[in-house]
């Protein structure tokens, strides 16, 4: 059995950081898959000894606020489709953004299990501005920094759990 997880989130929130990071954990195959797949990156991730796919979405979208609701909900629309599970990743220093609560109402109708992941929490502070995320109504939020790779840990915990 494959196990897929495809991270999702508006542009610039640093889901392409956190799927570099998590292919570190070992060499992983990391290809471009043509037609409809196109704007994604694939690769194998794993933690402790389970292993899964992990689909980076939004590469060709540009790194803007500036996207039409449509390209959005199709991305959403695909990412479920071909996920097992999704990290819906926010951004803690650009805090709760009209983007980020449009795909926070298309992903609130899977019944696929949805991690909250507010990334860029690289510090105390920014902690103290991330529980605004907790508003977003996810029963799963974890708080992490790609950057330094602080809680990224736990959420793999809690990812490999479904497997
Ligand atoms: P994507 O558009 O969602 O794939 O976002 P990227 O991974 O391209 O990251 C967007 C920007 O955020 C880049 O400048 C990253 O270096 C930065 N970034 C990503 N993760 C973190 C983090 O944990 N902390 C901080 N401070 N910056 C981050
Ligand atoms: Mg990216």
């Amino acid at each position: 059995m494959s196990f897929t997880v495809a991270i999702v989130g508006r542009p610039n929130v640093g889901k392409s950081t956190f799927f570099n990071r998590m292919l570190e954990q070992r060499k992983a195959i990391v290809d471009d898959i043509s037609g409809v797949t196109r704007d994604r990156q694939y690769g194998i991730a794993d933690w402790n000894g389970k292993t899964f796919n992990l689909i980076d979405t939004g590469g060709f979208v540009p790194d803007t606020e500036d996207i039409f609701e449509k390209e959005i909900r199709k991305q959403v629309r695909i990412a479920i489709d071909e996920a097992d599970a999704l990290v819906f990743m926010t951004d803690a220093s650009a805090g709760i953004t009209d983007l980020d609560d449009a795909m926070a109402d298309l992903l609130r109708r899977t019944t696929k299990p949805v991690f909250l992941t507010v990334n860029k929490v690289d510090n105390n502070e920014r902690m103290l501005d991330a529980s605004e995320f907790y508003i977003l109504g996810f029963e799963d939020v974890f708080f992490v920094s790609s950057m330094t790779g602080s809680g990224t840990g736990e959420l793999l915990d809690a990812l490999v759990k479904l497997i």
